[in-house]
């Protein structure tokens, strides 16, 4: 009997979904010894510091992680950073593979000028800002405006834009963190303006998220009709009209004929708007576009302009690997065949293939390139001990015990304020927690 050795590199979706189905391919003959790193002292990746508060139903998946984490032969080693406390050549020579599940946390640019101004933040930023992730929970966002502008049409612009839209009092049975919550409760936004560069045709919102929007009970949605008009139109003209775009399109068309008394805040929807400058003095006042127009399958940009003031802006346009070790970049992915990087080292999840996709899709995706990974391995290498490594460098690792500690405390004090939890957001009090 052969017992493997691998490392995870990552606890977010794609990383447990890697150790769930390496444990299930596990025979008789071939046992998998789990160790899972993350640089943060919590687990759960994305669904703890991406999934946006108001949607508590997609975090239940932390269940199925938790599961997974207390199986036989499983050991969390959080707060250890990659490129930090340990390298990637050790962890490939002393594990039988490692899989990097590190995600896609750098926001793409938009590459116009005016993007280094105060008040223009990457969704990248704002969204772990408002989710507590510890290295970002002390940003200072400019709520001091009535009016702000998201640019991207994906469902995180969407999460972007009804957070800031939504009434805060609905964030607050929430696990919103507090600074946030706080911010948000005092903020002037009344009008959040939506920006997509293509046709209402082509966002890549997915139809569930727009129909929820007419839920907002403070917010009134604004959407033309006739633009939504003629986009069926246009698609209907196609030889082979996208199921997913014509959901979307009736989904939109049910907001925009949708008769609701005007709330005092608005979310408005824009098509066939390019970001072509952000304009202001030392701070964001006004985002210039590019009008585009639909001809057939393109979308091509016209001499119009259209201009916005704001004194916020979120882009959230995607999302790059960002890699503390040296391996090839490409389109903003690890370079890799199928999930393998070479010799025994592998990647899954955004960091593989891209950011695209719901928490669901690691599930297949980190399947397939276990699957791989347990076919090429015949003889398992000599035991190297990484609690034995990590002790001796005296790194203050956070094991699953001591997350249970933290995860408890967090459920505790939200249970008083009618919270899921109430979400720790310094790595000072994360120490705290486990030292008590
Ligand atoms: P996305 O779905 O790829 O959307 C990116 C958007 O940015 C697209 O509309 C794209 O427009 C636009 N864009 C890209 N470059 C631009 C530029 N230079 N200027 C203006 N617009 C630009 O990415 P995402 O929203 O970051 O979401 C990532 C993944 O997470 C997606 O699969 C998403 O469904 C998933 N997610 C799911 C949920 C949920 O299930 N509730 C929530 C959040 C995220 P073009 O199409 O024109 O390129």
């Amino acid at each position: 009997m052969n017992s493997f050795r691998i490392a995870i590199v990552g606890a977010g979706p794609a990383g447990y979904f890697a150790a769930q189905a390496l444990q299930n391919l596990q025979t008789d003959d071939k046992k998998f010894a789990i160790d899972m790193f993350e640089k943060l002292p919590t687990p759960w990746g994305l669904v703890r510091s991406g999934v946006a508060p108001d949607h508590p139903k997609i975090k239940s998946v932390s269940k199925v992680f938790e599961k997974i984490a207390t199986s036989e032969n499983f050991r969390l080693f959080a707060n250890v950073q990659l490129g930090r406390d340990i390298q990637l050549a050790e962890l490939t020579d002393s594990y039988d593979a490692v899989v990097l599940a590190v995600g896609a946390s750098k926001g793409k640019k938009l590459g116009i000028p005016g993007e280094e101004l105060v008040g223009s933040v990457s969704a990248a930023d704002f969204v772990p800002w408002y989710n507590g992730h510890p290295d970002f929970a002390d940003l200072k966002m400019q709520l001091a405006t009535d009016t702000a502008v998201v640019i991207g049409a994906g469902n995180v612009a969407m999460d972007v834009a009804r957070m800031l839209a939504l009434n805060p009092d609905e964030l607050d049975p929430t696990d919103t963190a507090m600074p946030a919550l706080e911010a948000l409760h005092n903020s002037q936004i009344r009008t959040v303006q939506l920006c997509a560069r293509r046709g209402p045709e082509h966002v890549a919102f997915t139809s569930p998220e727009l129909r929820e929007l007419p839920k907002l009970e403070h917010t009134t949605v604004l959407i033309s009709e006739l633009e939504i008009s003629r986009a069926i139109e246009r698609l209907e003209t196609l030889p082979e009209p996208d199921s997913d775009a014509k959901n979307n399109l009736l989904a939109m068309l049910a907001i925009a004929q949708e008769k609701k008394p005007q709330q005092d805040r608005t979310l408005e929807f824009h098509f066939l708007l390019t970001p072509k400058e952000i304009r202001g003095a030392d701070r964001v006042e006004e985002v210039v576009f590019t009008v585009n127009e639909v001809h057939g399958d393109s979308v091509v940009a016209t001499d119009e302009t259209y201009s916005i003031k704001c004194g916020l802006v979120i882009s959230a346009i995607g999302y790059e690997t960002d890699l503390s070790v040296e391996l090839d970049i490409d389109k903003g992915r690890i370079k890799n065949q199928d999930g393998l990087i070479k010799d025994n080292l592998y990647v899954v999840g955004w960091a593989k293939r891209g950011p695209s996709g719901v928490i669901g899709t690691n599930k297949s995706d980190s399947t397939e390139v276990m699957k791989l990974l347990a076919e090429k391995l015949v003889k398992a290498k000599d035991p190297v001990d990484f609690k034995e490594v990590l002790d001796a460098r005296e790194i203050n690792y956070f094991s699953q015990q001591d997350w249970e500690k933290i995860n408890q405390t967090e459920v505790e004090a939200g249970e008083n304020l009618g919270k899921p939890r109430l979400k720790i957001v310094s790595h000072e009090e994360f120490l705290e927690v486990k030292n008590a």
